[in-house]
């Protein structure tokens, strides 16, 4: 499984900043960098145009931060799949801490998002974790399997889909998780996958939460992680390419 080197842009950037961003990257990552990694960048959606037009003729994916579960229609402010498709993406993250605790974002909507992106043929990212007073009062696993099986719960036979591990206490932190919690909570997404769905093994797994270039090469070392989600350390063409050639 080629690991995956996934940059969240967040709301940052604006589309001449991110343009800039993407040359520099492009011209520090070498070709064959993609026979073992895949790269993907999800920018906030004024900058799909921007990130459409600089990655052309290159192997960067891109896709959404967030989007509605329909094709279009009357849901003021939000980003539709038509809309995604026709920007070329092919991703979306689905579910992300700062979605599910600050815009509040329940986990049936989430669920939605996950059947409609499948259904669409856009890979949806899940982003799942757990906060701090949930991993102090030993909820770790129960959080982890309720995130995985509400937001699944209608597509547990689909093989086109990621899960994103991202302890909520160490997402833009800088308090990254140790090695023996990324092992545990990956293991146990691992096995969860293996019992509920259908390609459970296949199925790529990736670490979100304070990974920077000094320490991602130990943690994509790491079993059942196959790649990780980079919040503020993607913002830096050098160091996101540190990342990747990590
Ligand atoms: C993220 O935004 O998904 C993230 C993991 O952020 P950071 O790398 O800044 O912790």
């Amino acid at each position: 499984m080629k690991k995956i080197i996934a940059a969240n842009w967040k709301m940052y950037k604006t589309p001449s900043e991110a343009k800039k961003t993407l040359k520099e990257l492009i011209s520090l990552l070498p070709a064959d960098i993609f026979n073992q990694k895949e790269v993907l960048i999800f920018p906030s959606p004024v900058l799909l145009q921007a990130v459409a037009e600089e990655t052309k003729g290159t192997q960067i994916a891109y896709g959404t931060q967030n989007f509605y579960p329909a094709e279009e229609g009357a849901f003021t402010g939000e980003t539709g799949i038509a809309q995604m498709r026709d920007f070329g993406c092919q991703y979306a993250l689905v579910g992300h801490s700062e979605r599910r605790h600050i815009l509040n974002e329940s986990e049936e909507m989430l669920q939605q998002k996950m059947h409609a992106a499948l259904q669409e043929k856009i890979t949806p990212v899940l982003c799942i974790g757990e906060t701090l007073e949930e991993r102090k009062s030993g909820q770790l696993e129960e959080v982890l399997s309720r995130q995985l099986a509400s937001a699944l719960q209608d597509d547990k036979d689909a093989d086109n889909f990621l899960v994103a591990y991202e302890p909520v206490w160490a997402i833009g932190t800088g308090e990254v998780a140790g090695e023996q919690e990324i092992l545990q909570a990956h293991a146990f997404v691992r096995n969860w996958l293996v019992k509920n769905c259908k390609n459970g093994q296949e199925i790529p797994i990736l670490y979100g939460g304070s990974v920077k270039s000094e320490n991602s090469k130990q943690i994509l070392a790491l079993d059942n992680v196959n790649g990780v989600l980079v919040g503020g350390a993607s913002l830096n063409a050098t160091i996101f390419s540190k990342i990747a050639l990590s």
